[in-house]
């Protein structure tokens, strides 16, 4: 079971979902969250933060380098904000936070040709996807990337 988990971010106008795999670590590693709004109130730390664009998630590393080397029996040198966001133990749940609604608004239009053209529905929908992935590495969603 895969706990979803949501978090405000800093300046509460943002918040976002995290996907925090196996549940290895509990939802308190999110020691904050920056939206692209407050982002540049954190002073940015490498050893306890990880950017994406203009986000930042800011992990209590003493408490992930305690479960992770506990539960995974990990180096805690290992124990890095890039290996809790890339292995899935603690980062977003989406490729990046807001992609869900982004998704909802710009399918929307492609929906219409369901009923009217299943055909070319089935084209559009699946070159789309294609672009969205491109547009997303792009930007360099970290994610995107390494997906
Ligand atoms: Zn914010």
């Amino acid at each position: 079971m895969c706990l979803e988990i949501r978090k405000t971010c800093k300046c509460g106008k943002n918040d976002a979902q995290f996907h925090m795999r196996d549940n290895v670590l509990s939802q308190k590693v999110i020691a904050e969250l920056y939206c692209p709004e407050c982002s540049n109130q954190a002073e940015f730390n490498p050893d306890t933060m990880l950017g994406d664009n203009d986000w930042i998630i800011e992990y209590d590393m003493d408490l992930a380098r305690f479960m992770t080397v506990s539960k995974l029996m990990l180096e805690p040198e290992a124990v890095r904000p890039g290996y809790l966001f890339d292995s899935g133990y603690a980062c977003w749940l989406e490729m990046y936070p807001g992609e869900k609604q982004d998704i909802l608004e710009e399918r929307t239009e492609i929906m219409g040709l369901q009923k009217t053209d299943p055909t070319r529905y089935l084209q559009e929908i699946s070159s789309w996807n294609i672009a969205r992935i491109e547009r997303l590495k792009a930007d360099g969603w970290r994610k995107a990337m390494a997906a």
